[in-house]
Formats: C-alpha cells, sequence, structure tokens
C-alpha cells in the first residue's frame, strides 16, 4: 500500500489540497500526518475539515496542543504565538476539541507517527542531529517513524547501534535498520524551498520518496494578510524559510 505522510500543514488549505492532488495521482491511499495542523497560515477549520474528509490520521502538534488549550504561550516567537492567540479566536469548540483529543503518538502497523521525539513527546524537542535523534530512536519499536516540528526534510537510520542522518530523495529501507524520517512541511517549509514537501511510503517495495509540489502561494499569501495574521508569515512561504 501506498501512503501519503505529511506534516506542519498549518492551516495552509491551498499547499494541503495541491498535495493531495499530488498524492492522490500517484496512487496514495492512506494519509498521515504528523501534527500542527494550525497555526501560521489562515485557513486552520478548512484544513482540518479536509484532512478528516481524506481519513488522515493525525497526531498532536505543539501549535494543535496550545490553540485547543487556554496555557500561557511563553515558549513561542513573537509571530508564532500572535498566530495561536489568532488561530484560538477562529477556531470554534467542536474544532478545539478535536485537536486537544489527537494523540501524541499514533502506531498503525509497521509505522509509528509523532510530531516531535517519541521520547517525552510533550516536551516538543527538535530533532535536527544524530544526536538529537538518538533518544526517540532508541524507543522506536516499528521499523519506521514519521516525525515533523523542524519544517525540514530529514532521515536517520539506526543501525548495529549507530545512528546516521542523511538526505534523502528516495529512500529504499533495508530490514536491518530502523528509520526515523521527516517528510518536510505542507504549510511553512524551512528548507529553502518554497515548494510544500511530503513523502510517498510503499510499504511493499519498502521505499520513502520524498515529493515537491507547487501550490497556489500568492491566494495563501493574500488570505494571511486579509486574515491580520503577521505579515511575516506571508513573507516567509515565499521564501521557504
Ligand atoms: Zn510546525
Amino acid at each position: 500500500m501506498k501512503y501519503a505522510v505529511f506534516g506542519d500543514v498549518h492551516a495552509n488549505l491551498e499547499a494541503l489540497e495541491a498535495v493531495l492532488a499530488d498524492a492522490g495521482q500517484r496512487g496514495a491511499e492512506r494519509y498521515l500526518c504528523t501534527g500542527d495542523l494550525v497555526g501560521y497560515n489562515a485557513d486552520p477549520a478548512a484544513c482540518m475539515d479536509r484532512l478528516q474528509k481524506a481519513g488522515a490520521a493525525c497526531v498532536q502538534g505543539n501549535h494543535d496542543a496550545f490553540a485547543a488549550s487556554s496555557e500561557e504561550l511563553s515558549d513561542f516567537t513573537a509571530p508564532a504565538r500572535r498566530s495561536i492567540e489568532w488561530t484560538r479566536l477562529h477556531l470554534d469548540l467542536a474544532h478545539r476539541q478535536r485537536l486537544a483529543a489527537l494523540p501524541l503518538i499514533l502506531g498503525t502497523g509497521d509505522i509509528t507517527l509523532v510530531h516531535a521525539s517519541l521520547f517525552r513527546p510533550e516536551d516538543w524537542a527538535y530533532i535536527f542531529t544524530a544526536a538529537e535523534a538518538a533518544p526517540g530512536l532508541m524507543m522506536q519499536q516499528t521499523p519506521v517513524c514519521f516525525y515533523g516540528h523542524t519544517h525540514r526534510p530529514a532521515a536517520f537510520r539506526m543501525r548495529n547501534g549507530r545512528i546516521e542522518g542523511f538526505l534523502h530523495q528516495k529512500l529504499i529501507l533495508t530490514p536491518d535498520s530502523r528509520y526515523l524520517i521527516n517528510p518536510g512541511s505542507i504549510g511553512q517549509p524551512r528548507d529553502g524551498d518554497p515548494r510544500a514537501a511530503y513523502v510517498l511510503y510503499d510499504d511493499d517495495a519498502q521505499t520513502v520518496e520524498l515529493r515537491r509540489v507547487n501550490y497556489d502561494m500568492a491566494a495563501a499569501q493574500s488570505k494571511i494578510r486579509a486574515a491580520g495574521l503577521p505579515a511575516w508569515n506571508a513573507d516567509r512561504l515565499a521564501i521557504g524559510r
């Protein structure tokens, strides 16, 4: 079966629609989301409803958790904090309850999903390096785990107790290893490539292919500006940062 795996959708409906269309054309049958459905962009409820319609299995990201709560937002940058406050105001109770109910970790067959790290997922640690990947990989029970949070595609492999990181375009998974893979971000890529990112995981061929998809960025940007969200949220989409 082919899975489309993605995350950090961040309320960018134009990017989400483009990714779902691309994945559908390539034979994806199931959709898995590594969290951060909302935040930064202007269509939180519409993205949640679109993911539900697609039958996507989702874990909770930090933006989802904080948008669903009324907790103080002390650990966020100013634009992120303002985005979460805006999102709280623009989601009804039913959508906030759906975000609150998302699990931090989800296992389905040979796959685990988490937003940050399997090691204390509620701490929202970022995984950029092999050293940062290690605590979660030690706890990982399935051959493959997909994560998000950094908004950058990445892959780590643990074999014979050694962990190595590499950039992936198309990976062939081998049974002697455990893999921790970041599909990049749909709604706010930060690796310098402004196109929406996701991966196709084929569990028969044991391949993971990174894909980048163009979308109607101008429409997403004008919605951000019209909504009164921070202007930087729109500007950064163009540079992929
Ligand atoms: Zn995010």
